[in-house]
């Protein structure tokens, strides 16, 4: 079932990696002013994986949802919406960072298909008891480990690839 949640084209971020002294709560409108200062596209701080996992909770129990949103049944669903988003870049070639030849229609389309995957995501990773957030720390600790950046760097080998 289609989630169509509140989205727009600049809900469409690429990089989450700022630093706390640069992540002011901000509006749109300063939202473009930081993006132009650090060069870099970024999230709004809000809605965080929290808010999101209990805005789903919500909109589930409203509808007596629950008893459909097993775990099983949310993997399906979120692949299923990962497939919506394929098909948006479906026969287009490679596109451009920042999606510079799709027009509005199509960048409003794919925020709402990337929350739909992301909704998903969230309310899978609450159903398995994954803390989602703490789980990204740990995951990304590991990965810093598995690619050490002096070793990898500009390298798109995979991490067997390597030899110490
Ligand atoms: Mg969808």
């Amino acid at each position: 079932m289609a989630m169509q949640q509140n989205g727009s084209a600049s809900d469409i971020h690429k990089h989450n990696d700022r630093s706390a002294s640069n992540h002011p709560i901000t509006t749109n409108g300063s939202e473009e002013v930081e993006h132009q200062q650090t060069g870099r596209f970024t999230f709004s701080a809000e809605p965080n994986l929290e808010d999101i996992r209990r805005m789903q909770a919500e909109f589930t129990d409203e509808r007596n949802w629950n008893q459909f949103h097993q775990p099983r049944n949310l993997l399906l669903a979120l692949v299923g919406e990962v497939g919506e988003v394929s098909e948006l870049f479906q026969w287009r070639g490679e596109v451009a960072e920042g999606l510079p030849d799709w027009t509005e229609p199509e960048r409003e389309h794919l925020a709402q298909e990337l929350s739909d995957v992301l909704i998903y995501l969230v309310e899978l990773a609450e159903k398995c008891n994954v803390d989602l957030p703490r789980a990204v720390l740990r995951k990304m600790a590991l990965n810093r480990l598995k690619y050490p950046a002096n070793k990898v760097h500009g390298s798109a080998k995979k991490y067997t690839e390597y030899k110490d």
